[in-house]
């Protein structure tokens, strides 16, 4: 049995060799696919400015894959690519990373696991995250909000209200 995946992925770090960020973000999409993973459609890469106080800016991108793991087995082999790329578990959350791969959407809803969430807690907030997601898959629904990637990313960019008067 085969499930589709949304998996983002984010370099703010050169990779001795396969260079930079964008360059490891075509490595890390070709490292993918392979045994028991097929890569289907991969966005364009984008850069985004950092979450943390780290100066470097983020290549972001999302790919769609089908896989037959499960999802606990699929966030194994993703911490494996990591690994493979230099990636090094612990420090601080904003520090610089040569690879990471989050898993943002599984086709059949919610997932959780020690270890693992799916939906991915923090990807509503993310534009790094969600418009590379409407490039490959904007009428997937949120199985959490019910809401569609598209309407996810019109919420992002949508100027928000003010605060009520005297709030600020
Ligand atoms: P990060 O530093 O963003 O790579 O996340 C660190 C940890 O988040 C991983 O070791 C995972 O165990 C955990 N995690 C929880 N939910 C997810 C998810 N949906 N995708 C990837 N990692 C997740």
């Amino acid at each position: 049995m085969d499930w589709r995946y949304l998996i983002a992925l984010g370099s703010n770090q050169r990779h001795h060799r396969h260079g930079a960020p964008r360059q490891v973000l075509r490595a890390a999409i070709a490292a993918l696919g392979g045994h028991r993973i097929t890569v289907e459609a991969a966005s364009p890469i984008v850069a985004s400015t950092p979450l943390g106080p780290s100066r470097r800016r983020y290549a972001n991108a999302a790919v769609l894959l089908r896989s037959s793991f499960d999802p606990d087995a699929l966030l194994d082999r993703l911490k494996a690519i990591e690994h493979s790329f230099g990636r090094r578990t612990g420090g601080q959350p904003w520090r610089a990373r040569v690879l990471d791969l989050d898993i943002v959407l599984w086709e059949f809803g919610c997932w959780s696991s020690p270890g693992l969430t799916i939906p991915h807690t923090a990807f509503r907030t993310r534009g790094f995250v969600v418009l590379p997601g409407v490039a490959l898959a904007a009428h997937w629904r949120d199985p959490v909000t019910g809401l569609t990637l598209r309407q996810i990313a019109a919420r992002l960019t949508r100027p928000r209200p003010l605060p009520k008067r005297g709030a600020w």
